[in-house]
């Protein structure tokens, strides 16, 4: 087990990728050149395993160890940026207006560089590591896709492990919990038709408006009063379109949310009951809904033995202090949920600082975390495939 100080040599050099990476973002699955940077590193690596084009633009690479025969153990780094216009003012800011690195993911793809490099120029374990680097995190496929495209089993990866930054913690710490990590992402659209008229004679019309504002009023009540409030619902409304002028009443009001949960029962009660509700609250006042569900990412889980073995490379590096091992689930939501659901494995937090919150325009990935995410992929390694 190695403490931070061994891989403080790679800060720089990794410091550079990542910068660089931050100043060319790329979106989605069109991370073309973000895959070829990655490719060529791995090569430069003295790795010759690389397979690219996995959901179009994903890389894995397989290191094997000296140690003999063994397991193989899956990492993975997210590759895509986001559709910001960065304001961080940093030398190395996004050279391309519109999108920017606003979640970390070059850092995360930087870290998973430097323990690659690492790890090819030592191996010291037994069986091998598969580097999975992927595409569109962001809008939630491209971890489903590789899933789908067959990774776990082509490459023999019996557990799988993801990181993500975390600002406002410290630098040098790290945060997991077994069990429930992210929530499970739903999307629905209601349209509710009423029939529209003079704004002077409301008696004439049925008012979407006032409908829609009653739906609202109604889907929160499912949180509190249908819900078991030691379990997690979250609905929020988050679009609510209707009308052109002040004395129309129109025909119809769109809207639209999210619905966040862990339990699978609950989910299909959020789903229905969603439906129900509106359509009963119309129904009331004389109008009708089209309503449009869609499932998204489902909730990530972390496995015992997953978590155990990432709180002892964590503590390994940091020391016990520095790893906060009960920390709450998030309602958010993490397309590594599709890896996990394929093999077990576990997901942890590194400290990013005091930056701006993910996302944000002013967000920077923090490069003194990079020797940290290094040695805490390097540890895992080395202990789930001790030779
Ligand atoms: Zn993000
Ligand atoms: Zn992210």
């Amino acid at each position: 087990m190695h403490s931070v100080e061994t891989f403080r040599e790679l800060q720089d050099e990794a410091t550079e990728w990542r910068r660089y990476l931050h100043q060319h973002p790329e979106l989605g699955y069109q991370v073309h050149d973000t895959a070829r940077f990655v490719t060529e590193k791995l090569a430069s690596f003295g790795i010759n395993h690389i397979e690219t084009g996995i959901a179009e633009t994903g890389v894995v690479a397989v290191i094997q160890g000296e140690g003999g025969d063994g397991a193989t153990i899956g990492l993975r780094a997210d590759m895509d940026a986001l559709p910001i216009l960065e304001a961080s003012n940093k030398p190395w800011s996004s050279q391309i207006l519109g999108k920017m690195h606003a979640c970390g993911h070059d850092g995360h793809t930087a870290m998973l560089l430097g323990a690659a490099k690492y790890l090819a120029g030592t191996r010291k374990f037994k069986g091998s590591v598969a580097l999975i680097f992927q595409p569109a995190e962001e809008d939630g496929c491209g971890g489903q896709r590789m899933v789908q495209e067959g990774i776990m089993d082509r490459f023999g990866i019996s557990q799988v492990f993801g990181m993500h930054n975390r600002p406002g913690m410290e630098v040098g710490k790290f945060a997991i919990c077994d069990g429930p990590v992210a929530a499970a992402l739903d999307e629905f659209d209601i349209i509710v038709k009423g029939r529209g008229g003079h704004a002077a004679h409301p008696y004439r019309t049925i008012d979407p408006i006032v409908v829609a504002a009653q739906i609202i009023v109604g889907l929160q009540t499912l949180v509190s009063r249908n819900t078991d409030p030691t379990e997690s619902l979250v609905i929020s409304v988050t679009k609510l379109h209707a009308g052109t002028a002040y004395n129309i009443i129109p025909d119809y009001a769109e809207m639209a949310g999210t619905v966040r949960t862990f339990l699978p029962s609950l989910r299909d009660f959020a789903e229905r009951q969603i439906e129900a509700c509106a359509q009963g609250i119309a129904r009331g006042f004389g109008a009708e809904i089209e309503f449009r569900h869609r499932r998204l990412e489902p909730a990530m889980f972390n496995h015992t033995k997953g978590t155990n073995l990432a709180i002892k490379a964590a503590r390994g590096l940091v020391g016990p202090v520095s790893v906060a091992e009960k920390i709450k689930p998030s309602m958010g939501s993490e397309d590594f949920a599709y890896m996990l659901e394929a093999r077990p494995g576990a997901y942890i937090h590194i400290g990013n600082g005091p930056t701006a919150s993910v996302h944000n325009p002013s967000y920077d990935f923090n490069d003194e975390a990079l020797p940290y995410g290094i040695g805490y992929w390097v540890n895992l390694v080395e202990t789930a495939l001790a030779a």
